[in-house]
């Protein structure tokens, strides 16, 4: 079955050990899987799918499909919260309640105002919370790095508005004017 295999079993426990970074990309009747590279790259409609379950670990999802090949969706890979609200209702194996502990324990970002850091990671922006390690030697304060991310973020208005995934979070608070977001755009042009 050639490239399935990469997703079943020792083979690919060893690639993902190797620290590829897989994506998840969400489509109107299924998604795709693929890593950096696009080396792997899976498409699956969910009319091509038998079920889906967690494992034991209520963390890690297969996606068993209908030719037996399961398909292992780990909590590291990217869009993995918007990928568990996906599941069509039709997968009764699929434990919702393990989807609602997942969202429960998201973080807010300060950088585009929704409830949606897993691991550090805004899953909604893709910036990172700030850390003194990383982001020190840049940003002397917090409030200067997120300043900066929110000027690279937001592209028209300084406004969070409405995800279909994540919920907003409260104590957001711009952090740039529209005149200095106006002034960055002009700045890249
Ligand atoms: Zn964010």
């Amino acid at each position: 079955m050639g490239i399935f295999d990469d997703f079943t079993g020792s083979n690919f426990e060893a690639k993902d050990l190797l620290g590829q970074f897989f994506t998840i990309d969400l489509q109107d009747d299924g998604f795709t899987l693929s890593n950096a590279d696009e080396s792997v790259f899976e498409e699956v409609e969910w009319n091509e799918v038998n079920d889906v379950f967690y494992d034991d670990d209520h963390q890690t999802v297969n996606v068993e499909l209908t030719g037996g090949k399961i398909l292992v969706i780990k909590p590291s890979y990217s869009n993995y919260p918007q990928f568990l609200k996906s599941v069509p209702e039709k997968f009764p194996n699929f434990n919702r309640e393990y989807v609602s502990e997942f969202y429960a324990e998201l973080e807010g970002c300060f950088v585009c105002g929704m409830v949606a850091v897993h691991d550090e990671l805004c899953e909604n922006c893709g910036c990172g919370h700030y850390d003194p390690e990383i982001d020190g030697e840049e940003f002397a304060t917090p409030e200067a790095y997120y300043k900066q991310m929110q000027l690279e973020y937001f592209e028209l208005t300084v406004d969070p508005g409405t995800s279909k995934f994540f919920q907003r979070f409260s104590e957001w608070k711009p952090l740039i004017t529209e005149d200095e977001l106006d002034e960055y755009n002009e700045s890249l042009e």
